[in-house]
């Protein structure tokens, strides 16, 4: 877990690493090209050609280290609303034990709660959020027009290069100005082969960034409407009945982000929201869909120890890491007793969140156990509980004597183990 990393420490991690790498290895590898197939000392075009060549990059560069070293403004931990009444709109967040301000949400690898969180992106090493939004999006625009400049010269030069002989011994001479060795060649190969690879990833990602920007809805928020908008239509509700409240229209959305100084607007907690929505309508609904996600959450008791491995073959055997979820997020480690709140249900595995033990819970932090509490393990390994009375029939059912309490009916568990019928919820 990267917490509380800062300034340049966060360039010490492979994403920053790799992706420098990347701009330095296209940008140098263009500019000895470039030297060969349009001289920028022998012409003025050339001179500016390679001046925007130079600019693309520099500004590329510029853009991602200020996306990493500004970050994406992050909550400060124990975070009240001014209106102590107002935190009965916000969900709390046992890390930074402060309640999260709207559009904020905490980030697992920050270990810190992010405004106005967009993603976490492993290339810059930091999130994506209010304060570096537009400096990330500058980074991809810049990236990605250098990357087609530098396609071009680097197709060119690869063209000229080869066809070199061909020139020379038909009287074109003056094309033959590419020469290459076995170290150019290969350079020259691998730039092209990354500045296509860039415009591609970095444009479509691009894509995405703009419609979040254009329509005011970062990723996590994109998924928060669309459950808003299925959870009216499945109690028949028209899907209209819920708005939206920050997408004040296209010019404005954009404005938000972009800026004339390019500084982030506003302090990243108080957000404009159009007319009939309040600075809560989100998070409320956000704490009825925790509210119904809770609903549907079941006890689970591990009863043989997990590795918390991604593929535990030698513990679980083929069949289990065969159905392991496509995702990212972590895997938990359990011991026999622990006890889980499970909120996902697929055929081999199951997502949720560990109670933490008494010793835990204790003021000595020394105790906590080291690992994620929230994430997946394999079915398997634990049994569902469920809460019967000794009258008969678990609670809610009809079998309760008419007082309403069972003559000596001190609840006990049950566990009972359920394979191979999984129900997937999200
Ligand atoms: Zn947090
Ligand atoms: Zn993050």
């Amino acid at each position: 877990m990267s917490a509380e990393i800062s300034g340049f420490r966060r360039f010490i991690h492979w994403g920053p690493i790799t992706a420098l790498s990347i701009i330095k290895c296209i940008t140098l590898t263009t500019l000895y090209m470039n030297s060969m197939w349009w001289p920028p000392n022998e012409s003025f075009a050339g001179f500016a050609h390679q001046a925007l060549f130079l600019m693309l990059s520099t500004l590329a560069t510029f853009n991602y280290v200020m996306a990493t070293l500004t970050g994406p403004g992050l909550l400060p931990r124990q975070w009240q609303p001014k209106e102590p009444k107002d935190t009965e709109y916000l969900q709390y967040c046992k890390a930074c034990e402060g309640y999260k301000a709207p559009r904020s949400h905490h980030c697992r690898k920050c270990n810190r709660c992010v405004k106005k969180m967009d993603h976490h992106c492993p290339w810059i090493n930091h999130c994506v959020g209010w304060a570096n939004h537009a400096y990330f999006s500058y980074f991809l625009l810049f990236s990605i027009l250098g990357s087609m400049q530098a396609t071009v010269v680097l197709c060119g030069s690869f063209y000229r290069g080869i066809y070199r002989y061909y020139y020379l011994t038909h009287g074109l001479v003056h094309l033959a100005s590419v020469q290459f060795t076995v170290y150019s060649i290969i350079m020259c190969i691998t730039g092209m082969g990354l500045a296509i690879g860039v415009v591609i990833g970095l444009g479509m990602l691009l894509f995405i960034q703009l419609k979040t920007i254009v329509a005011n809805q970062t990723g996590i928020e994109i998924w928060i409407v669309e459950k808003a908008i299925y959870r009216r239509y499945a109690i028949g509700e028209s899907e209209d009945s819920f708005i939206y409240p920050y997408d004040l229209g296209w010019w404005l959305n954009l404005k938000q982000v972009f800026n004339d100084e390019c500084q982030k607007l506003g302090d990243g907690i108080d957000w404009p929201v159009l007319k009939g929505c309040d600075q809560y309508t989100l998070t409320r609904e956000q704490l009825a869909q925790k509210e119904e996600k809770r609903a549907r959450t079941r006890t689970y008791k591990c009863h043989s120890p997990v590795t918390g491995r991604w593929l535990p073959v030698c513990s679980q055997g083929w069949s289990v890491c065969m159905g392991a979820p496509c995702t990212d997020e972590p895997r938990i480690r359990l011991q026999p007793g622990d006890i889980i709140k499970v909120t996902r249900f697929r055929k081999h595995w199951l997502f949720g969140e560990r109670e933490l033990t008494k010793q835990e819970l204790g003021a000595d932090k020394t105790h906590r156990r080291k690992g994620h509490i929230r994430g997946w393990f394999p079915r398997r390994s634990a049994v569902e509980v469920i809460e019967v009375h000794e009258c008969g029939g678990e609670p809610g059912s009809d079998n309760l004597p008419e007082n309403g309490t069972c003559n000596g009916g001190h609840a006990q568990l049950r566990q009972q183990q359920r394979n191979g019928h999984a129900k997937k919820y999200m």
